[in-house]
């Protein structure tokens, strides 16, 4: 089954997080959106990150699925 992998960097600290999801479980947990939130495991800030940068495979999908929509 295909997975997309998340990466974020938090903005404060630096510290990153990979996180791996299928298809199903990307539109379940972000949808299409654009941005995204996630939570710094060593500072414990939310930050918001753009899709495009974090996944730009699942962004990609997303595009492909809303041009299909017209
Ligand atoms: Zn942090």
């Amino acid at each position: 089954m295909k997975t997309y992998t998340v990466h974020t960097t938090c903005p404060d600290c630096g510290t990153q997080q990979e996180q791996t999801h299928t298809a199903q479980g990307m539109e379940q947990r972000y949808g299409s959106g654009d941005k995204a939130t996630a939570t710094c495991p060593q500072c414990i800030k939310e930050y918001e990150y753009e899709m495009r940068t974090a996944c730009l495979e699942w962004d990609e999908a997303c595009q492909m699925q809303t041009s299909r929509r017209g």
